[in-house]
């Protein structure tokens, strides 16, 4: 597999570069890339490269006891290996999965698990049934395979416990039709999978931003204080997480977006000036490689490529 590349020192080994963060004493951040120049799995362009590793990528597990809950598996085999082990090393021996959404970079590590409980949403479910085939037989390179599917599924919302923590599972039309955040009242924290992303939001269903827009609004009213996204800075999330500010950053964003429709001169725009406000106020933080990102979520709102 790609054996010229991966003597590449642009090409890190995959798992080799994970960095598993703590912050707070029954969360673990498993963290990968953002790491200038690097890569890890290949020179081309690829979900897990430009999808995840470039942009930074981070998968969750809520643990207590014996007991964890892993919030989404990564974006290797390898990576979902250090995952486990990890939790196997902190004495838990009865580790769930639940997955934010049907995206690659969310589930590629599935296998792992498969003799766990793996929890998802109808519409998750859904999803990997239609683009399993995709999945598996190299419509996305890499592939993955077996792509190993949910075995629990539920409707909007499902509430869990981790020993004696309560987390909350609810569905969110953000991102994707079938996203699920999870909600940890004790604490005060919403995991967001990829409805929120510092510093942008990866538009990957244009025509459905009103929506997305419908449930940032719904989900601003939860009650909670900080926010751990799968893809941001790891200095943040390390720190416990971004503050609410996160929303209304993403929500100016969305609505920005779709006024390109209409105002070229906003269209031309690269991140750095076209988020300029909410990158100065410090609610999101200004990283080169979404420049690319951007420049893609305006041709898929405007439906034109740039320059
Ligand atoms: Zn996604």
């Amino acid at each position: 597999m790609r054996q010229q590349e991966r003597t590449n020192s642009r090409i890190a080994e995959l798992g080799s570069t994970m960095r598993v963060l703590r912050p707070y004493p029954h969360v673990f951040a498993f963290y990968d890339g953002r790491i200038e120049g690097k890569r890890a799995y290949s020179e081309e362009r690829n979900w897990l490269d430009d999808g995840a590793y470039v942009l930074g990528i981070s998968t969750y597990a809520i643990v207590e006891g014996a007991e964890a809950l892993v919030y989404d598996t990564h974006i290797s085999l390898a990576h979902a290996r250090i995952i486990r082990e990890t939790l196997s090393t902190a004495g838990v021996t009865k580790p769930r999965v639940v997955l934010s959404h049907w995206h690659t970079d969310h589930v590629a590590g599935n296998e792992v698990f498969k003799d766990c409980e793996i929890i998802s949403n109808n519409l998750t479910a859904k999803a990997l049934a239609e683009h399993r085939r995709e999945f598996e037989e190299g419509g996305r390179d890499p592939a993955i395979k077996p792509l190993v599917m949910p075995n629990r599924t539920f409707d909007g919302e499902l509430t869990l416990k981790v020993g004696g923590t309560t987390v909350e599972l609810r569905h969110a039309d953000i991102h994707s039709h079938d996203g699920t955040v999870m909600l940890l009242p004790s604490s005060g924290v919403l995991f967001a999978g990829d409805t929120l992303e510092d510093p942008i939001t990866y538009v990957a269903e244009p025509d459905r931003l009103e929506k997305h827009l419908n449930d940032l609004e719904r989900m601003s009213a939860w009650d909670f204080q900080r926010i751990l996204p799968n893809h941001g800075a790891p200095e943040v999330i390390q720190s416990g997480g971004y503050d609410r500010r996160f929303i209304d950053a993403t929500r100016r964003y969305v609505e920005k977006l779709l006024r390109c429709r209409q105002e070229p001169e906003l269209a031309g725009q690269n991140l750095e000036r076209f988020a300029g406000e909410a990158l100065a106020s410090g609610a999101i933080r200004y990283f080169a490689p979404y420049e690319a990102v951007h420049r893609r979520n305006v041709e898929a709102v405007t439906g034109r490529t740039g320059a």
